[in-house]
C-alpha cells in the first residue's frame, strides 16, 4: 500500500476498518458471531499495528466477542472507552486524555451520549470519529412546542461544546453520525460540522442500512470541500489519497 493512501471498510452501524501504510484500525464493531471471525488471521496479520477502539459500551456500538480477536493478533490494541467496565489489557480512556501508542496519538473527546470520540493521528492522516457524538435533535413528540424548543437548544450547545476541541484540527477522515430516525433534523449534526471542519473526507454512520441518507446529504451539500462517501452496503472499500 502506498504511503499516502487510506483504505476504509463499512462494517455495519458505526463499524469501520481503516487501514493506513502500517496501521489497521477497527472502529465500533458491533456486528454478530459469525461477522467476528471475517476479521480473521489474515485480516489481523496484514499490518505491523492493528488497534480497536470502542467509543462506548451500547450495543450497537460494541460486541465484547472483539476480544477474541487477541488470541489471532497477541499484540492486538484495545482502546475503549471508560464507561466499559475495566479488562485485562484494555487500555481505558476517558474525555480529555491522549496517549501515544504503537506510533499512534490518540487524544479521547467528548461525546454528547456516553463514552467518547476519538481523534487519531496516524501515519499521515488525522482521523475522527465520533462515536455517538451527534445533534441529537430529536422531533417534537408529546411535548409543548416550548419544551421542545428548549430541548432543541440545550443539545445544541451541548453539541457545539463538544465540538470545540477539535476547532484547530485538519481532518483528514471523520466518521460522523447522520441518523434518520432523529426525524426531519436529522443531518443538521453533519452539515454543522462538515461546514465547520471541514473534514477532506465524510464519512457517514450510525443510519444502520438505511442508505439513501448518504446520497441526500451529498446532494444537499452541493459543492463542498469535504467529499461524502456515499455507503451503499456492508463489506464495501472506499479510499482515499491524500497527495
Ligand atoms: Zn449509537
Amino acid at each position: 500500500m502506498s504511503k499516502n493512501n487510506i483504505y476504509i471498510t463499512y462494517l455495519y452501524n458505526s463499524g469501520f476498518i481503516a487501514e493506513t501504510e502500517k496501521h489497521l484500525m477497527i472502529f465500533d464493531f458491533c456486528l454478530g458471531v459469525s461477522d467476528v471471525n471475517t476479521i480473521n488471521a489474515t485480516v489481523l496479520k496484514s499490518k505491523p499495528y492493528v488497534t480497536v477502539f470502542v467509543s462506548h459500551a451500547h450495543r450497537d456500538h460494541f460486541n465484547p466477542m472483539i476480544l477474541r480477536w487477541r488470541v489471532r493478533r497477541p499484540d492486538i490494541q484495545y482502546i475503549f472507552s471508560d464507561d466499559i467496565p475495566e479488562l485485562d489489557n484494555v487500555i481505558r480512556m476517558r474525555s480529555g486524555e491522549a496517549i501515544e501508542i504503537n506510533n499512534m496519538n490518540i487524544i479521547a473527546l467528548p461525546s454528547t451520549d456516553i463514552g467518547v470520540s476519538f481523534l487519531v493521528t496516524v501515519d499521515g492522516f488525522v482521523i475522527y470519529h465520533a462515536g455517538d457524538l451527534n445533534y441529537w435533535n430529536w422531533q417534537q413528540e408529546n411535548n409543548s412546542i416550548e419544551e421542545y424548543q428548549i430541548r432543541q437548544r440545550k443539545a445544541k450547545i451541548a453539541f457545539q461544546r463538544a465540538l470545540y476541541p477539535l476547532r484547530k484540527e485538519e481532518i483528514d477522515v471523520a466518521f460522523f453520525p447522520v441518523d434518520p430516525q432523529i426525524g426531519s433534523n436529522y443531518d443538521e449534526g453533519a452539515i454543522y460540522f462538515i461546514n465547520n471542519f471541514s473534514p477532506k473526507v465524510f464519512v457517514p454512520m450510525h443510519f444502520r442500512r438505511e442508505y439513501a441518507v448518504c446520497e441526500k446529504l451529498r446532494k444537499k451539500l452541493g459543492s463542498s470541500e469535504s467529499q461524502v462517501f456515499c455507503i451503499s452496503h456492508v463489506g464495501q472499500v472506499f479510499s482515499y489519497h491524500k497527495g
